[in-house]
């Protein structure tokens, strides 16, 4: 509900379809106006014109598929854009679009602030306002590829989504799913599981959960420590579960991968506290302790901010971090930094506003 409105976004189509009885209307309608919000992208129902108008001044008045509002819009250097929207109670929602040449990648939130106190997070800062709801995911999408694409038009090569904006997604567990489902109808945006990463800081239960799915997307796990006393200061998330049952929960889910699959486990470097040689060389080791083999790390450079008391590694340190994992048989990847200039990049989402990040479009 929003204004007391229901916010068809967030709506299967067989939801829909019980909205559409509830007002004496045929079902097929819901389908249209499933493709309508999903597929035609269209934020009002007065644009769905293949409805009578009755029916659009109807549904209109009970229900809407704009809750976010787009507030502003930061184009970086590298192209990256940073997407600041408010939702109907005001509290901010940051969606980063980054695209690349042979894909395009959205990082969508999951909960409005977060909750978990990662000490080299930025987002942190912000404690949790609270966790978004089906609708808000999905529409977080429909507002960005109408800004990429234009309304309604086709995604040029399919886009990839992940799951590691503001908040915890698997402290929103239902709705994440749920806008997730939604998303993966060919009725709709039709992106597909395959193409979707979930992050985790490590909410162990939910890993287990989300391993026993039928259809899920990519899983990836922020370590970022490979033992528990460096961990419990980095991430006091693992005070609650520590290294050893997060292990356990990621061997738990690497069983069910299929053929050809791996998952990831991130690792942002945080220059002189967890690059060290000894942490490359006690990571690797943990990974065999726990039989780990379906793994990738994805090395993340720090990006730093003045609230943050971290400085990024030595590049020289990232790569000899890297180059240990390897010679032990862990494949390592360095991550590009992307949008760090309009506070776009991992870690930098804090809804912010200043004017000298050159806001590019006001909408
Ligand atoms: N809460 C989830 C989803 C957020 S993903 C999670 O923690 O996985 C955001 C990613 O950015 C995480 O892997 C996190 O470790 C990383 N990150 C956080 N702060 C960062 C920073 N300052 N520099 C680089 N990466 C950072």
């Amino acid at each position: 509900m929003m204004n007391g409105k229901q916010h068809v976004t967030g709506f299967f189509p067989a939801e829909l379809v019980d909205l559409m009885t509830e007002i004496g209307e045929p079902r097929y309608r819901a389908h249209q106006i499933f493709r309508g919000v999903q597929q035609r992208r269209l934020r009002s129902f007065d644009e769905m014109t293949d409805l009578p108008l009755a029916l659009r001044s109807k549904i209109g008045e009970i229900a809407t598929p704009a809750a976010l509002t787009l507030e502003s819009k930061y184009v970086s250097e590298d192209g990256t854009r940073r997407f600041l929207m408010r939702t109907p109670d005001g509290r901010p929602v940051e969606t980063v679009y980054i695209p690349s040449e042979n894909r395009d990648t959205i990082c969508f939130s999951s909960q409005s602030g977060c909750q978990l106190k990662c000490d080299f997070c930025l987002t942190a800062k912000l404690g949790l306002f609270r966790s978004l709801t089906a609708g808000e995911i999905v529409e977080q999408m429909i507002i960005v590829l109408n800004d990429v694409y234009g309304v309604g038009a086709e995604t040029p090569h399919g886009t990839n989504l992940v799951a590691m904006g503001e908040g915890e997604p698997f402290l929103n567990f239902e709705n994440l799913i749920k806008a997730l489902e939604i998303m993966s109808s060919e009725e709709g945006l039709f992106i597909v599981p395959g193409r979707v990463t979930v992050s985790t800081a490590g909410i162990v239960p939910r890993i287990y959960d989300f391993a026993s799915l039928d259809r899920r997307p990519n899983l990836a796990i922020s370590l970022s420590a490979p033992d528990d006393e460096l961990r419990d200061k980095l991430m006091p998330i693992n005070r609650r579960w520590n290294v050893n049952e997060l292990m356990r929960a990621a061997k738990a889910f690497e069983k069910t991968l299929k053929r050809g699959e791996r998952f990831t486990f991130e690792y942002v470097l945080l220059g002189g506290v967890n690059d060290q040689v000894v942490h490359a060389e006690s990571l690797a080791r943990l990974l065999k302790k726990h039989d780990l083999q379906r793994v990738k790390i994805n090395l993340i450079p720090h990006n730093p901010a003045e609230q943050l008391p971290y400085r990024p590694s030595d590049p020289e340190q990232v790569l000899r971090f890297k180059e240990i994992l390897e010679s032990r048989g862990v494949s390592a990847y360095i991550r590009r930094p992307r949008g760090r200039d309009i506070y776009a990049a991992c870690g930098q989402l804090a809804a912010k506003t200043e004017p000298n990040l050159v806001q590019i479009a006001s909408v």
